[in-house]
């Protein structure tokens, strides 16, 4: 398995619909928005990258994937990742860049992007960003959520494994405590849910990503959303944050997720 994985901050999401993008005219020459979503596991980061998707158009690029794809199929970036991919030997620096922009000049970036994940070192970061700087933005977006906010959410979170929807134990106006509005199957909490697993996770996560957050605030580049409320008031807040600094436009679905955000 590509090391290259292990950058991911993990997002799975089924892909199937497109829908009209809005932008205004004096964006039609600017370099296209590469946007980064950052927030640690429990916040919602991976439901508002798929909504993200559906309201602006935008395509979700992971660096991971598309390394992989050149080395499997042999393109000559991948001949440059294929021995950090197979013997964990060096990354060349300036291979992320290079197969980044490849992807972004595809039309579907026209007006932005979504990168999923982003390298876990600094210097990695500072280097895509200081090569990519003249031909595209970067917007780095992030979810500012306290341990403690996410610890009782996940610990409030009800599964249902057989339609997939998620729910807040805590909620008032659900029918029934025990099975699902939707399915009627019974809810369950989720193997991962335990206060220990989830402290682990959040530690190993502020670890890797604090440091570039430090960075992007350092610079003055990162766009704090607060994230101690509601999935759908964090929505709300990234779309107008977004369009603010973009000036594109959403088309704004009603926010129909999951009731308490998964990831
Ligand atoms: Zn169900």
């Amino acid at each position: 398995m590509c090391q290259v994985l292990s950058w991911v901050l993990v997002l799975l999401c089924s892909l199937s619909s497109s829908l009209l993008f809005c932008g205004s005219d004096e964006q039609n020459d600017a370099p296209p928005y590469v946007i980064v979503l950052y927030g640690a596991p429990g916040s919602g980061r991976a439901t508002f990258t798929v909504r993200l998707w559906k309201d602006f158009a935008f395509p979700i690029i992971s660096l991971a994937t598309l390394l992989t794809n050149h080395v499997l199929d042999g393109t000559v970036l991948g001949s440059k990742g294929q021995d950090y991919c197979i013997n964990g030997g060096d990354l060349p620096q300036e291979l992320l860049p290079a197969i980044l922009c490849d992807r972004l000049l595809h039309p579907d970036c026209e007006k932005g992007a979504l990168l999923e994940d982003m390298p876990l070192t600094a210097s990695q970061v500072l280097d895509i960003k200081k090569q990519l700087s003249s031909r595209f933005r970067f917007l780095i977006v992030n979810i500012d959520t306290s341990d403690e906010y996410l610890i009782q959410r996940v610990e409030r979170r009800l599964v249902c494994y057989t339609c997939g929807y998620v729910y807040d134990d805590s909620e008032s106006n659900r029918k029934q405590k025990t099975y699902c509005d939707i399915c009627s199957s019974p809810l369950q909490r989720r193997q991962g849910d335990s206060p220990e697993v989830i402290k682990s996770r959040l530690e190993a996560y502020r670890n890797q990503v604090s440091p570039l957050l430090k960075i992007y605030k350092e610079k003055g580049e990162l766009l704090q959303i607060p994230g101690d409320r509601k999935v759908e008031e964090i929505y709300k807040d990234i779309i107008q944050t977004i369009e603010h600094v973009t000036g594109l436009a959403a088309s704004k679905h009603p926010f129909e997720e999951p009731l308490l955000a998964q990831e």
